[in-house]
């Protein structure tokens, strides 16, 4: 297990993480991209730490602020 530091987005990204992001409200889970993460707070002009960038997500059911912990789930894998 490492202690990697993980604060920001552009951590993910190096480390090659996922976000996975917990709904506040309904609990939904979802995984997202860090790269595409990255992407959204160069076009919100969202700070990259993630405790800010999780109060901008807004879940499908509406509600704003989320949970972001870092996942080792590859989604976009070849086969
Ligand atoms: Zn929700």
């Amino acid at each position: 297990m490492g202690s990697k530091r993980l604060d920001t987005v552009a951590d993910l990204v190096r480390h090659g993480l996922n976000a996975q992001v917990e709904c506040r409200s309904c609990r939904r889970v979802v995984i997202i991209p860090a790269s595409r993460l990255r992407d959204q707070c160069f076009a919100k002009s969202i700070p990259m730490k993630l405790a800010l960038v999780a109060q901008h997500l807004r879940c499908s059911c509406g509600h704003r602020g989320a949970k972001i912990d870092a996942t080792g789930t590859m989604i976009d894998r070849g086969s």
